[in-house]
């Protein structure tokens, strides 16, 4: 994530149509990249798997998180300059030959509801969004962007997923900053174990 201004490329400026087709390739192996996890995400997918208390919490990311590298470009109030910023964020641990999300049944999202922030908002990430050579690279793997069918996103509606997507990082990473970039300060429930095997 780099900038504040999110700009929309040439490409969105009419709005496009898209709709998922449902093949699930965004839901496994290594070049699908990682789904990155917030609290919310968090907080919400265990609800709804009935999994409470710390406990619980612990369990659900041993067997469902992994602890991954992050990003994120700001600038303090008093400084001069910005900086990119690196720390530990969580994503979904894949599983299976063919690293799956554990939540992908019949090729089908189980959690469709519940599913994590950055499943919900594609294709429109920032990176996407603001960036025509990003976009393309996805619509390579996304038979959804092949077809360009179904439901119609406005300018506006395409904008205000990115902005959403940028509040968010912004705000796990202020929450980061606060806490001197301590994920065990945020999320009390991860195991330390789990930082040790990713460092
Ligand atoms: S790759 Fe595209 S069409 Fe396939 S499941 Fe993911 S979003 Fe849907
Ligand atoms: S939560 Fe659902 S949409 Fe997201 S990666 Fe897993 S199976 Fe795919």
């Amino acid at each position: 994530m780099t900038s504040t201004e999110i700009k929309i490329s040439k490409n969105l400026e009419n709005g496009i149509k898209f709709s998922c087709q449902m093949c699930g390739d965004c839901c496994r192996g290594f070049e699908a990249g990682e789904v990155y996890l917030y609290k919310d995400d968090i907080l919400r997918l265990a609800k709804f798997l009935n999994i409470t208390g710390m406990k619980g919490l612990r369990n659900f990311a041993k067997k469902y998180v992994k602890v991954i590298n992050d990003s994120f470009f700001w600038k303090d109030p008093d400084a001069q300059r910005g900086k990119t910023y690196r720390f530990k964020t969580l994503g979904f641990r894949f599983t299976g030959e063919d690293e799956h999300c554990h939540f992908l049944k019949d090729n089908k999202c189980s959690v469709h509801e519940m599913r994590p922030f950055q499943c919900r908002s594609f294709p429109f990430w920032q990176m996407m969004v603001s960036n025509r050579n990003n976009f393309e690279r996805y619509t390579k793997k996304c038979k959804g962007l092949q077809v360009l069918k179904g439901k119609y996103y406005s300018r506006e509606e395409i904008l205000n997923w990115a902005k959403d997507e940028y509040e968010i990082e912004k705000n796990y990473f202020l929450e980061m900053q606060k806490h001197n970039f301590d994920i065990l300060k945020v999320y009390p429930f991860l195991p330390k174990e789990m930082l040790q095997k990713e460092a």
